[in-house]
């Protein structure tokens, strides 16, 4: 059988780790690292992900302040309050919470972000740096980061091997290829015009599914023993659960198990990890501000 990836606990593990850098860079400094959240409208996918984002921050010792703006809000708006928080000296990271609404640049948003402080590694220099060889990005997007450190935790050797990416957003499709390809993986890229997929992504030994449809992948796309970390987030109705939802992957879970070696759950997989590494990015930048190592 399959083992299964404990992203929750591999997440709590990093978070403990941190919340100890944090304490002894306070004891050492009187300093410790500051989150500025901005967040758009009210998108209950988004104010739940801004919630549990502040959560670990405070559990870390990270400090976290939070800018909430209507949905129907200027561009302006948006653009001061990051200005604030580019000025703050107790800020070393903001994020703007994805997807803004239509009527917002996210463009010209990203761009006004302080390179310094794009620890969701957004900023189109970041990416650049993180597509170049020779380069090095100054933040590494989170969700990706997760998954190759839920790989690289799991003991999979990445170079070498064959990874296919199903999907190929800004957020996490294509900076996870982008990076597969930093650890010498040979990736291919499967998305929503790609003809005939499973045959693509049967040939891998790194599968990561990132195309937010429920059930996509079955266990017939998937290599005998292949490793499988599924990011997909996607809610689906069922009225025994609080909500009336609940959340699936994008690989069928009861299936996959059965032919790969490894595969993380959705949820307690790569969603942990996505926050771990924004409170382990936030770190790294407060340090680099207030030259600690
Ligand atoms: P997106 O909608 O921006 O991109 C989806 C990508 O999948 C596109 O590139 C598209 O071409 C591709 N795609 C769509 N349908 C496809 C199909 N039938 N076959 C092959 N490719 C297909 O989504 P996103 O923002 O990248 O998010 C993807 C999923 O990951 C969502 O379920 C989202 O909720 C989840 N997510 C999870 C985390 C986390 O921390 N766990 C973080 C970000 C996103």
């Amino acid at each position: 059988a399959a083992a299964i990836i404990d992203g929750k606990s591999i997440a709590e593990e990093i978070t403990s780790r941190i919340a100890c850098e944090v304490r002894r860079m306070k004891e050492s400094t009187g300093k410790v690292p500051g989150l500025a959240v901005i967040i758009v409208g009210q998108r209950w996918d988004s104010q739940t992900y801004v919630r549990n984002k502040i959560k670990a921050c405070e559990e870390a010792g990270i400090k976290s302040l939070m800018t909430e703006l209507a949905g129907n809000c200027k561009e302006d708006e948006v653009v001061n309050a990051l200005s604030r928080f580019n000025k703050d000296p107790t800020i070393h990271g903001i994020l703007v919470q994805l997807p803004l609404p239509q009527h917002l640049d996210e463009e010209r948003i990203l761009n006004e972000l302080s390179l310094e402080k794009d620890v969701d590694g957004f900023h189109p220099l970041n990416m650049g740096n993180l597509a170049m060889r020779g380069r090095e990005p100054l933040f590494i997007p989170c969700t990706p980061k997760g998954c190759i450190e839920l790989l690289i935790r799991s003991g999979v050797e990445i170079m070498g091997k064959k990874a296919v990416v199903i999907g190929r957003s800004n957020i996490v499709g294509l900076p996870t290829s982008l990076l597969l390809q930093r650890y010498h993986a040979t990736v291919s890229i499967v998305h929503a015009f790609t003809k005939n997929p499973e045959q693509i992504t049967c040939e891998a030994d790194i599968v990561v599914t990132a195309a937010g449809v429920p059930n996509l992948v079955r266990g017939n796309w998937l290599k005998p023993g292949a490793i499988v970390i599924d990011v997909g987030t996607n809610p689906i109705e069922d009225s025994s659960c609080e909500h009336g939802y609940r959340l699936i992957g994008d690989v069928c879970f009861e299936e996959a198990v059965r032919v790969v070696s490894a595969i993380t759950p959705v949820p307690g997989g790569v969603g942990p990890m996505t926050i771990a590494m924004l409170l382990s990015n936030t770190l790294d930048s407060a340090k680099r501000a207030y030259d600690f190592t």
